[in-house]
């Protein structure tokens, strides 16, 4: 949606497809909805990189645009001694990474502004907030209309070839009639579909590594008396051989808490929705550590999401894919592969970093 936005123009003609009756009904709707503020990302990647500005513009957005946010604060909280030289890292990390206003708190700090948490110590990050992800999707698909940009949905793209300069884009519509088009440019924004997109359009996705994997994350809600104990987003240090950040604790823009999501990779083929109930005592047990009053009789099934992942498990990290792939003999192709978290809150960023690619090509 933020692509879309940035690349449209009055006089351009832009179309979207989204297989789906609307957009954001996948991975853009299922998340914490946290404005990252660019903590764990290894310096210079693009993750981190996009992550410092997207969360600059995004609150500015939101500021601009009246898009409900609330830029709560986030405490990563040490249960152990050992973690606190992981504390560290994370700060002087974050630091490199142009997080703003980051500090160690002590036990005696972090009681005093959330007595309900357990904590040795604490990274306090206040610039890390969450948005009404719904209404900001609102916001880029509204300015990419003034642009006259077009929006397709019910409209799966099922095929691609190279054609001349270009791309014949072939696709199905709502009423199953199939017809295709031709393209100069093509940009592939299809979440969990990306490396399918990229080999339709003739990339060797196991040969690049661009093979996705399906992580899932389920989350609980917390029933309203315990809801309002804290106010901060709450996590866990990160476990450097998990792929996740942790189970942790979000307030959400109204009265609500919830906690998750957690980590499963996932068959493709049998991913699906579904919440697994019997998961509760795994979450209570996790975040027990640091938020001691959650029972599993608190928790209540509330949504899941499914991360595009490049990243499989136990393997190290792996960056977002944006790539114009020129140099694989497919120019006009602009490929986003692995666009996970913090996706949502590098979305802006991304979306200029597409645009400057797209300016160029025209
Ligand atoms: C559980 C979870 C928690 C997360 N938490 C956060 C967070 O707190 N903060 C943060 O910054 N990020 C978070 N993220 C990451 C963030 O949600 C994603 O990075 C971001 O939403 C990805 O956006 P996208 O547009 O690439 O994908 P999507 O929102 O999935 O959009 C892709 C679209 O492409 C469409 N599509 C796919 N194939 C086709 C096709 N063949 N034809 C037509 N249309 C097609 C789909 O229908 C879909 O609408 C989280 C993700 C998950 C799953």
């Amino acid at each position: 949606m933020a692509v879309s936005a940035s690349v449209s123009r009055p006089g351009r003609a832009v179309y979207i497809l989204e297989k789906n009756m609307s957009f954001g009904q996948e991975a853009s709707s299922r998340n914490s909805e946290v404005i990252h503020a660019g903590i764990y990302y290894p310096k210079d990647s693009l993750k981190a990189k996009t992550c410092a500005e997207g969360s600059h513009l995004i609150y500015e957005i939101c500021e601009r645009g009246s898009i409900l946010y609330k830029k709560a604060g986030k405490l990563i909280v040490a249960s152990e001694k050992e973690e606190l030289k992981k504390l560290k890292r994370l700060l002087q990390n974050g630091r490199e990474n142009r997080a703003a206003g980051l500090r160690i708190l002590s036990a005696k700090d972090v009681k005093d502004m959330e007595p309900n948490i357990r904590a040795l110590a604490a990274l306090y990050s206040p610039d890390t907030g969450i948005v009404d992800s719904h209404n900001l999707m609102r916001h880029f698909f509204q300015k990419a209309k003034a642009q006259e940009a077009d929006f397709v949905f019910q409209t799966e793209v099922r095929q691609i070839e190279k054609q001349g300069r270009g791309f014949k884009v072939s696709v199905r519509d709502a009423d199953g009639t199939d017809f295709s088009f031709f393209t100069r440019t093509l940009i592939n924004c299809a979440g969990l579909n990306s490396d399918i997109i990229a080999e339709l359009a003739g990339i060797d996705i196991k040969k690049e590594n661009y093979i996705l994997k399906f992580c899932k994350g389920e989350y609980f809600r917390v029933g309203v008396n315990k809801s309002r104990l804290i106010k901060h987003l709450v996590y866990p240090v990160p476990n450097e051989k998990e792929v996740s950040l942790g189970i942790h604790a979000t307030p959400d823009l109204g009265a609500g808490l919830r906690l998750g999501p957690d980590a499963q990779y996932v068959e493709r083929s049998k991913a699906n929705y579904n919440i697994n109930d019997s998961r509760k005592e795994h979450f209570s047990r996790a975040v027990n550590r640091f938020l001691p009053f959650i029972e599993s009789a608190d928790l209540a099934a509330d949504t899941c999401g499914i991360r595009a992942k490049l990243q499989g498990p136990q393997e190290s990290f792996r960056d977002f894919i944006i790539c114009h792939e020129e140099e694989k003999g497919l120019p006009g192709l602009i490929n986003l592969i692995g666009i996970d978290s913090p996706g949502l809150t590098c979305a802006p960023s991304i979306a200029k970093y597409v645009q400057n690619i797209v300016e160029e090509l025209i």
